[in-house]
């Protein structure tokens, strides 16, 4: 979606998970907050983006070997007798949900995360 603002929808995208990180500053922080005050979709991107990084899933190309090693984590507390493979493939659908329920334009969410 393109806004009135100076700056596009896909020139934000890859600005956003540096706003989260608060690595954004001067003209390029300036441009986003003011896009971000005129468009809806980069909001709630912006907003997932921000809940995801709060639970330790900081968007990148390491994303899945983070993930992958906070589940084996958590399987070796809870230690149950499932096969190593569930526990991957039953966290990538519950995101793929979340996502899918929280973020208007996916495929947008994922490019900007690196996954596409
Ligand atoms: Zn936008």
């Amino acid at each position: 979606m393109s806004t009135n603002s100076d700056i596009t929808c896909g020139a934000v995208a890859p600005l956003l998970a540096a706003r989260v990180h608060a690595r954004l500053a001067g003209e390029d922080a300036a441009c986003v907050e003011r896009h971000l005050g005129e468009c809806a979709p980069c909001r709630a991107t912006s907003r997932a983006l921000a809940v995801a990084w709060r639970a330790g899933a900081e968007p990148g190309a390491d994303l899945w070997p983070r993930l992958r090693a906070r589940m084996a984590r958590a399987d070796e507390r809870v230690r149950l007798r499932l096969p190593p493979v569930t526990w991957p493939v039953a966290a990538a659908a519950a995101a793929a949900a979340a996502i899918l329920m929280i973020v208007p334009e996916p495929a947008r969410f994922l490019a900007a995360c690196g996954v596409l």
